[in-house]
């Protein structure tokens, strides 16, 4: 089925965006505001804020963009010089406020606010053990059971309570978490999700992705390593290792697709992994034809590879709307069929009569490509060769990101002379994984490939479903809050 937000449909879905900082002044929250817009392409369904003081921890969370959830009155009442914020895309819990990050939690010991990308595998296990022992979980996520762990343990001190708390843990996660008087960051054994830390304004800040710190006047330094915790407070940055590291496979998909192409990561700028992508399909499956066309925007750059590479002119054929988000409106039949023409205004010009290679990042269940193939022809397109830059996905993703379930792959159900038909396509090529590995400068070793190889770096128990957290929800929906006393407010 397709309807006008197929595009966000059939597009695989990253998780969530953290991150946290510390500035000698009480401008923390402006600045985490400011950070945050560089992480929106990671969650668009909820954001928030959490500050400190040193003594009190203030929070705003709510439903939606950045731009929508705070305002400067909102912005004015966090006051601090620590803070943590986060973006959402619901993968574990349902998309309510009750959900949005960061989670707030408090015990004897203390109180801490939590931002979490990822998904942990034994999640549910986790669960009911603090409920046996007494715990009321607030929320569905998954991630409030790694807040819970780390308050208990926040007695030990910071880096013992991290190590402590991730010695539980299995699957994948980047953390932020805030406490009245330090921020800290944390990323799985396995280092599946991105996390950086460096320098910005007179202090510090750790991020999901290098692009959050240029807006704020900052510069990453370090790409937090898998297994290792970062403590971030007035006295400096100082690093730890928590828990042994294992083989480091960071998902191959941030480098195709999630991050954004100016973020460094395994010290390469995805833009350049991304154009070299292009080059290596070209490479890979030549073709002769009279333009190189890309989907935008994420098919730019290895657009741009593949032209290069190929000698064929590069050109865009398609202008992408700004103005299409996601839309609350229910989609009736005739919508649904007009699906990615309300998204892409074609250049005729461009494509009558053309040869075209069309380039884009990935296929998921082949909707969006098989329309956007359709769009091509009926504008007068003589043959289109579609080029992807992910691998065949073929398998779920169970560490944070949201593609479709086994059988709505289309990877998973067709052969690629199936797809090549149902597409509509002249020829269809997808990039190897050696090939996407290369273009990387990385061995395919260092990636987690299991959604196109099957092989799970972090073992996951056989029935596992992704959804297998979700409780039905409460009726109280958090919103703000502050030390001791939690306040329920409609967003
Ligand atoms: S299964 Fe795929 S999307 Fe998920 S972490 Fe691994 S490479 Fe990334």
């Amino acid at each position: 089925m397709t309807h006008p937000d197929s595009w966000h449909i059939d597009r695989p879905k990253e998780e969530c965006g953290v991150l946290g900082l510390y500035t000698p002044e009480s401008q923390a929250a402006r600045l985490a505001f400011f950070a945050l817009f560089a992480l929106q392409h990671r969650g668009q369904e909820s954001a928030g804020i959490a500050v400190s003081d040193g003594h009190t921890v203030r929070m705003h969370r709510g439903m939606g963009l950045i731009s929508q959830v705070f305002n400067e009155e909102q912005l004015h009442g966090l006051l601090g010089h620590l803070a943590v914020g986060h973006t959402r895309y619901s993968t574990s819990g349902a998309s309510v406020l009750r959900n949005a990050q960061p989670i707030y939690c408090t015990s004897v010991v203390g109180e801490i606010a939590v931002a979490h990308n990822g998904n942990l595998i034994n999640a549910a296990e986790l669960r009911s053990e603090l409920e046996e022992e007494g715990e009321r979980l607030n929320t569905t996520a998954d991630s409030e059971v790694i807040a819970r762990l780390l308050v208990r343990n926040m007695h030990l001190g910071p880096e013992n309570a991290v190590a402590a708390t991730m010695s539980r843990l299995e699957g994948a996660y980047s953390v932020t978490v805030l406490t009245p008087t330090m921020v800290m960051g944390f990323r799985d054994p396995n280092g599946v999700r991105p996390l950086v830390a460096g320098r910005v304004a007179d202090g510090y800040m750790v991020a999901s992705e290098s692009c959050a710190f240029f807006p704020v006047g900052g510069e990453a330094e370090h790409e937090i390593g898998p297994g290792e915790v970062v403590i971030i407070d007035e006295k400096g940055m100082r690093f730890a290792q928590a828990v042994p590291k294992r083989r480091e496979t960071m998902c191959l998909f941030e480098f195709i697709y999630f991050s954004r192409p100016d973020s460094v990561m395994y010290d390469t700028e995805l833009y350049t992994a991304r154009e070299n992508m292009g080059r290596q399909l070209a490479r890979e499956h030549p073709v002769e034809a009279d333009v190189v066309v890309p989907v935008p925007d994420s098919g730019i750059p290895a657009a741009h590879g593949y032209s290069k590479e190929s000698g064929i002119p590069f050109h865009e054929a398609m202008m992408k709307s700004r103005y299409i988000h996601r839309t609350f409106i229910q989609p009736d039949q005739r919508m649904r069929e007009l699906g990615v023409r309300m998204k892409l205004a074609p250049l005729l010009g461009q494509i009558k009569g053309r040869r075209i290679v069309l380039v884009d990042d990935s296929i998921v269940r082949a909707t969006t490509t098989n329309q956007i193939v359709k769009l091509l022809y009926d504008c007068g397109a003589a043959e289109v060769h579609v080029r992807i830059t992910a691998p065949p996905i073929k398998f779920p993703c169970f560490y944070g990101i949201d593609m479709a379930s086994k059988g709505e792959l289309a990877a998973a159900r067709m052969s690629i002379e199936e797809i090549r038909r149902h597409l509509g396509a002249t020829t269809l090529g997808y990039l190897s994984i050696e090939g996407a590995a290369r273009a990387v400068g990385r061995p395919t070793s260092d990636f987690c490939l299991a959604c196109f190889n099957g092989q799970y770096p972090i073992p996951v128990p056989e029935g596992l479903s992704k959804m297998a957290f979700e409780s039905p929800p409460d009726v109280g929906q958090l919103a703000t809050v502050t030390t001791g006393q939690l306040r329920l407010i409609e967003d």
